[in-house]
């Protein structure tokens, strides 16, 4: 709410990464009564304004190593000049910084499935059951090699949004195909990676459980799978399903 020279800003968000350690908080709000994304402006606040509190979430299935956070802000007064870009112009700041966020989620998931494949054949390598080591059942053999094939089909997905970047073209329809694709493939990759490793992959001595964890949310965060699905049938059919 507009007060003079300042804005108020009421509300709560819950899930922000690195919620407790940020020294400034990028955050939209509504600033007018224009009904969709046509009354909401960004902010940049610091997190020890007045009236901020940041509450930190544990019990996470994976990003143990990470914070996240519940922000909740009772009349946090800002001046104007804490606006990042035009009032109401919030949506297209937010939307600009997705799809940057969404191929960074892709490339982090090239990196959990990558991590997977390697620890899988390392450990199909050693690992001898019957007489043998394991690599030389074609059945492991299958799952290395699917998890080989998700792991180059997202690089190259996340290859063609940088690639569409450095060109300066149009990039966020790329960027949610690969963030979809990689994000699933990652928890693929991490899934198949713990049968190769059978029953020590589901205890903490070996890192294909972590990997599990940590992709799980990929497909959560920076949209969900579903919400990518639905800008990609967006791009594709000029109708919005949501
Ligand atoms: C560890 C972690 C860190 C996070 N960090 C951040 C952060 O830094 N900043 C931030 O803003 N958010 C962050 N989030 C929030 C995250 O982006 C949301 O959790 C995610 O977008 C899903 O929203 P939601 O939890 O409200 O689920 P909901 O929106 O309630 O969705 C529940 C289910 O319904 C489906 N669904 C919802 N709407 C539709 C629709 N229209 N059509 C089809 N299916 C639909 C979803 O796909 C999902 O399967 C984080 C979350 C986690 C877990």
């Amino acid at each position: 709410m507009r007060d003079g020279d300042d804005y108020v800003i009421d509300g709560s968000k819950m899930f922000i990464t690195n919620g407790t350690w940020a020294d400034v908080v990028l955050l939209f709000a509504r600033t007018n009564d224009t009904p969709g994304h046509k009354g909401v402006s960004a902010f940049l606040v610091p997190a020890d304004a007045p009236g901020l509190t940041r509450r930190a979430v544990h019990g996470k299935l994976g990003l143990r190593g990470q914070a996240t956070a519940e922000l909740a802000l009772e009349g946090v007064r800002v001046p104007a000049s804490a606006m990042l870009g035009p009032e109401g112009k919030g949506f297209a700041v937010a939307m600009s910084a997705l799809a940057k966020g969404r191929m960074s989620v892709a490339a982090g998931c090239v990196g959990i499935a990558r991590a997977a494949l390697d620890a899988a054949v390392r450990y199909a390598g050693e690992r001898e059951q019957f007489g043998k080591p394991i690599a030389s059942y074609q059945l492991v053999q299958e799952l290395l090699s699917d998890i080989a094939v998700d792991v180059d089909a997202a690089r190259l997905l996340t290859w063609r949004v940088a690639d569409l970047v450095d060109r300066g073209e149009d990039f966020a329809t790329a960027a949610s195909q690969a963030k979809l694709f990689a994000s699933e493939a990652a928890v693929r990759c991490a899934n198949n990676a713990l049968q190769v490793f059978g029953g020590y992959g589901y205890i903490d001595e070996y890192p294909v459980g972590k990997l599990l964890r940590d992709a799980r949310v990929m497909t959560l965060y920076e949209g969900t799978s579903q919400i990518q699905k639905l800008i990609i049938g967006r791009a594709l059919t000029g109708v919005s399903a949501f």
